[in-house]
Parts: structure tokens; sequence; C-alpha cells
């Protein structure tokens, strides 16, 4: 067997958990919306009926105070809608467990009634909380209890309370946001207190054959945050108390780390989980960028933990673990941490989907049925767009050719995989690479289909993925030696000078400044280097494994200057859970960013700009363009003019704002379509 350990049950006594993987809990919005439970229902039974191990649901409130509109679970009636969800996973296959999650935001409840142990306003919060009196801590101890009697009521196999992330217990636990001086604040027992009496009295409750999860963090990444010993003692006293399982979770919503993004490397936390394995003897969940089978072995081989929480790669793969028990880990489509369609989502209160799987979410809406008739279908242009058409209507039975005049599938991803940070998009090209065997499309390489050739094919359905042109604005002196279009510079086909201006700041002109800023590995793929450049010990574990550690940024030799015409901040329209990290790595690296900036001109003595009206020369030896795109269309418009029909997609259909996300989505619904 190749997945030993992955594979092996879990004894917890009572009940056998099938094997050690987990689907981690994500908040999707289906619980808020209109028919969600019966697309929520969709969604998991999906992944229990290919072999997840267990599954824990994103987080719902116990009380109404802590939920602003979001799906609670205090009386019959909620607990009534959750039925639909676990008999629907039940019956994809009985021995899958599902657990509520319960979470309870406290200071981030984002409303003016939000609650905490002290009146101390998170740095991402919007309100100060109001201060629970004694009798406010009871009831939200109540609540928390009615909560998990409702959820095992409602069919499931148990609980996970959340006591991390700069929710209401963890507020309680840390010092910095308990100022209490009642028996739930001061000593550390005291502060303990809030969350071990929400465990023993919800064992109490829900008796012993019911899993009880409580999920810490076991380094939260907070100046001042939990000492190490704080950590090893309240798991063992939440052990005493009655949980099943240990969860750990790595930072605070309100911390300045990066835990899952995609420049986290691979397992970077998991040994934390494997110290503190040591010290319980209850079952122990680890997480964070865990992606691919390969990887969960190794963490569960070197002891770090018993199960592996994975929760953005079961929204990528739904067969994530199907695929791993048949050996075919090859076909997996892998999560590359880029947070855009889940988590961007998530806090943009959009619900939550997947740029390499729009299906996600949405398994009662779209779906890949088989054909009745069988279509010739040329694709030409082998980008996402046109890989996930291809691919999609070749498992639906088409006869799919695609001609890309590269010698290499990609299009795009194929420059975001060359950025340091970037490098999981190897694994987007890997998975389109096999689908492409699997369904057996012909793949034409190097060659560059012209309207004749796809006339002459006799194709049933022309589909034109040709994608993008760069934007090469109208300056004076726009075609002077020192400019550079990104493409080239990303490739390593022209080379960049010592004092650079990047003309332009959205996701390209910040792939383009990480790019020409770096020296050394990538943080991605080696932990030491992550953990100096972000300023975390992951080995003497100060307080919050960040306390007194400065992050070390190895200096670039170049001076960058990152320009934009508007005068928003630079870098706003990034994603919203990832944009900060990378506006803080390049400032770190003396990237000097700046807005409102009018291009006049570009000679020999640099680029001659307006700042505020005022004129100013930025003596630059290279200008590299990331101004955009514009739809690549020629052959489109060759069609036809021939009299043939051809439908646009990705890039070429629309180039402004495109990214992978709004391509792969709009060929994935037209091929379920075709
Ligand atoms: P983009 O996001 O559209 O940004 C191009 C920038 O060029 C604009 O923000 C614009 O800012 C500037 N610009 C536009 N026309 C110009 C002109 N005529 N002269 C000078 N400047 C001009 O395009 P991109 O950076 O090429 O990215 C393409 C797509 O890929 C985007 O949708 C992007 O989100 C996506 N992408 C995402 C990531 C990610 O990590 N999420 C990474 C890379 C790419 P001003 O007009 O204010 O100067
Ligand atoms: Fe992973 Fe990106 Fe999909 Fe989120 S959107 S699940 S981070 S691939």
């Amino acid at each position: 067997m190749k997945y030993p350990k992955l594979l092996e049950p879990l004894d917890l006594g009572f009940t056998t958990i099938k094997n050690r993987s987990i689907m981690g809990s994500m908040h999707t919005g289906l619980e808020e919306m209109e028919g969600g439970f019966e697309r929520m229902a969709a969604y998991f039974a999906e992944r229990a009926a290919n072999g997840i191990g267990m599954i824990i649901t994103g987080g719902i409130f116990p009380n109404a105070e802590s939920s602003r509109g979001g799906a609670t679970m205090s009386n019959d009636e909620e607990a009534a809608k959750h039925r639909l969800v676990t008999d629907a996973v039940h019956a994809a296959d009985p021995d899958v467990k599902i657990c509520m999650q319960i979470l309870h935001p406290g200071p981030l409840a984002g409303t003016k009634d939000a609650v905490a142990p002290s009146a101390v306003r998170s740095r991402i919060g919007y309100y100060v909380p109001t201060a629970l009196d004694a009798e406010g801590i009871q009831k939200q101890i109540g609540d928390h209890v009615r909560c998990a009697v409702m959820a095992q009521k409602a069919g499931y196999d148990g609980v996970e309370i959340i006591g991390s992330a700069g929710y209401l217990i963890s507020t309680f636990l840390v010092e910095k946001t308990n100022l209490r001086d009642d028996e739930y604040g001061g000593s550390y027992e005291n502060r303990m207190r809030f969350a071990l009496e929400i465990v023993e009295q919800t064992r109490a409750a829900v008796g012993p054959n019911f899993i009880l999860i409580f999920r810490i963090a076991a380094m939260d990444m907070l100046d001042g945050g939990m000492s190490w010993e704080e950590i090893v003692k309240l798991a063992q006293r939440l052990e005493q108390a009655g949980v099943s399982i240990i969860s750990t979770h790595f930072t605070w919503h309100e911390s300045a780390v990066p835990t899952i993004a995609t420049m986290v490397p691979r397992a970077a936390f998991t040994g934390v989980t494997g110290r503190l394995r040591k010290h319980v003897n209850v079952p122990m969940i680890t997480s964070n960028r865990i992606n691919m089978p390969d990887v969960a072995e190794a963490v569960l081989a070197r002891g770090d933990a018993d199960l592996v929480s994975m929760a953005r790669p079961l929204l990528a793969d739904s067969e994530f673990m199907r695929k791993t028990i048949e050996g075919r880990e090859d076909e997996i489509n892998t999560c590359i941490a880029c947070n855009q369609a889940c988590l961007d989502h998530t806090f943009t209160g959009q619900l939550t989907s997947c740029l390499v799987n729009p299906r996600a979410c949405h398994e009662t809406q779209l779906n890949y049925l088989p054909v009745a008739t069988a279509k010739k279908v040329a694709v030409v242009g082998a980008g996402p767009a046109g890989l996930a058409y291809a691919t999609t209507a070749a498992q639906r039975g088409h006869q799919v050719t695609i001609f890309e005049a590269a010698n290499e599938i990609g299009g795009q991803f194929n420059l975001a995989k060359r950025v340091p940070g970037k490098e999981e998009f190897y694994e987007t090209i890997r998975y389109f690479n096999r689908m492409i065997e699997v369904n057996k499309i012909d793949l034409k390489l190097g060659v560059k289909a012209d309207a004749q050739m796809l006339k002459d094919g006799e194709f049933d359905q022309i589909i034109i993925s040709t994608g993008i042109t760069p934007r090469v604005p109208e300056i004076p002196g726009i075609d002077h030696p020192s400019v550079v279009g990104y493409i080239d510079v990303i490739q390593g086909k022209k080379p960049v000078g010592k004092r650079v201006a990047v003309m332009g700041a959205g996701g390209i002109g910040f792939d383009v400044c990480e790019l020409i800023t770096h020296s050394g590995p990538s943080g991605a793929l080696d932990r030491d280097v992550f953990a100096a450049e972000w300023g975390v010990d992951f080995e003497n574990h100060p307080r919050g494994g960040v306390t007194g550690v400065e992050p070390r940024v190895a200096a670039s030799d170049r001076e960058v200057f990152l320009l934009q015409r508007k005068d928003s901040k630079v870098g706003a329209g990034l994603g919203k859970t990832t944009g900060w990290t990378h506006r803080i790595t390049l400032s770190r690296r003396g990237v000097k960013m700046m807005n409102a900036v009018e291009y006049v001109k570009i000679d020999d003595a640099g680029l001659h700009v307006l700042i505020g009206g005022q004129p100013d020369l930025l003596e630059v030896d290279t200008i590299i363009i990331c101004a955009g795109q514009e739809p690549k269309r020629e052959l489109y418009d060759e069609l036809v003019a021939m009299g043939l029909s051809a439908e646009l997609i990705g890039g070429a259909y629309e180039a402004a704002e495109l990214d992978a996300k709004a391509a792969i989505k709009q060929a994935s619904y037209l091929a379920a379509a075709a």
C-alpha cells in the first residue's frame, strides 16, 4: 500500500474513523443561502462518497448575538435543517463521520453586539466588544453546550469547538485580550477556565460516545501571544476535561504571518503539532498547506499528527481521497493555495468556490454529464480557459483536439509558476497534462492553427482560447531600448538593470517585482527561508512563535519603483486574504510603491512623470510594462470572415480584469453545456 499511514483507520474507542484524512472546516456561504442546506448536503455527500474519513462543517454559531445573521444552531427547527446534511453524508457512506464546528467569533462578530472577555478591539475588528459580565459568561458557556446537544440531535457524529483564530474562546486564553480580574481572568488557570468549562459541560451533556474536538492555536503568531508552556498545559487540561481529539491551528486572523497562502511551504507548521503530540494521549489533527497525499503521508510518518486536515484541497478535488486510495494521485486537481475563489470570497461575502474547480459548492448546478452525441471539437490555445474547456468537453464524451502554438500547455500559468512563491502552478499544469491523457485528447503542440486548417478539419465546434496580447501604453518613447514587456522578463529573455520602473501595479506588476527583487531559494520551498522572512521561530517558540523575532528579508540590489496611475492604495485590487502579504514582502525589500503617477515620456534619462502635477524624473535603466492585456482575436476574426462559427473564451473573450478564476469558470460552464 502506497499510503499506509494515511489510509489506516483510527480507533477512538467508541467509534472508528476509517482513515486519517479529514475535510477541514470552511465556511462556504451556503449555510446562510436560500436552499443552501440542500446544496451543502450535495457538496459534503460528494466528498463522503469519495473516501474522506471525516468531515467538519463550516462554523455554525451557538447564538444569535454571535452570528450577525449567520447560521445558528440553537433549537429544533435549526437542527432539522442540518438533518439534510448529516443524512446525505451517512447515506453516501455510513462509515464517514461528520462533525459540526461550533464557532463563536467573540470580538470578530462584526456587530455592535460583539462580546469578549474584555473590551479589547481586535486589530481587524470593526467594533470594540462588550466585556461579558459573570452572567454573560455562564450564558455563553450554556449556549455552546446547547449547540453541541442540538448538533447531536441533528445527526452529527461530533462537534469541533473552535478555540483559536482570535474568536471568543481564544481571547479568554491570551493575556492581552483578557484583562479580567475575576475567576475568568488574571492567572492562566483562570484564563483557561472558560474553555475548560465549555468542554466539561459539553461532554457531560452529550455523553461519552460523541466525538468532541477542540481546536487550539498551537502557535498563534501574535506578538505577546501564548507561550509554549501555556499551549502544552491547555492541551493536557483539555484532555482531562474530556475531548476526544485536539486539532491544531496556527494563527489568529489578525496575525501578520501568512499561514495558508501559496508562499507558505507545504506542511510548514506540522512539526509544532508533533511537539505538542508528545505531551498528550488523545489523537491530534494537524493542518495547513497539506495539499497532496505524499505530503499527508510524510506528516503522519514523521509522527507529527494522528490525522491530517485538508480543507481547500477537498474543495479543489472532491475525489482527492478516492484517487489516493486507487493510486491515481497524478489525477488530483491540486489546491494551489491562491485563496482567490475560496477565502477571498468568504471574506467578501461571496459564495465560496475554487479557482481550479468551479463545481465546488455548485454541485447541484454545474455537472459534467455524458453527451448523447459526440461532437468533433477544436480548442485553439492551451491556457487555463482552453484546458478547462477541452478536458471538460472530452470527459463528457466529445472528441477534442487542442492546437497550441507553444511547445507546452499552460499559457499564462507557465509565467506564474516561474514567480517565487507560486510554484504550485506546476501542479495545475501536471493535472491538465494528465487529464489530456486520461480523456484521450489529441494535443497538437507547436502547431499554430489557422482558419483554413480549422475549416479543413470539419469540426462541429471551434473554441478560440488564444489568450491575450500585453497592452502597450501610448507614451512618447515607448519604443526606447530600456522598455521591456513582462513576458520577456518573466521568461528571462530580456536583461533587467539595477534601477527599474514597473509600469502597472496589478497582479502581474506585483509578480514581476517579486521576481526581480528575489534572491536565493523560494520561501515557499524552504521552511527556514520562510521562517526568517516572516520572523517565526519554530524551534524555540517564543510567545506566539513570533515575539521578539525580527523578519529578515534579503535586501534586493535593485532599486525598484512600482507605479500606478490611480490614486488608490497600490495593491488595493489584490486578493483580500493575500494582498497584504505581497505588499509587506515588497516593502521589506525596499520597493517604492507610488500611486497617482502620470507618465509623460521615456528617454535616455529615464521615465519622466508627473506626481501630483509636479514633474519628476525616475532615473531608471529598465522600464517593465505590466499595463494589462488586450484580447488576442485575429484567428477568431478570420474564421468569422470565412463564415465559420466559433466561440471565444478566456482572455480572447474578455481581457480586462481577466484572471484564471474567471477563465476556468467560464470555460467549465460552457463545456458543461456543449
Ligand atoms: P491588471 O490587473 O488589469 O493591471 C494592470 C494595471 O495596468 C492596471 O491596474 C492599470 O493601473 C495599469 N494600466 C492599464 N492600462 C494602462 C495604460 N494604458 N497605461 C499604463 N498603465 C495602464 O492586469 P495584470 O496585472 O496584467 O493582471 C492580469 C490579470 O491576472 C488580472 O486579472 C490579475 O488579477 C490576474 N493576476 C492575479 C494575480 C494574483 O496573484 N491574484 C497575479 C497575477 C495576475 P493604472 O491605470 O492605475 O496604472
Ligand atoms: Fe485552493 Fe485556490 Fe481553490 Fe481556494 S481557490 S481551494 S486556494 S485552488
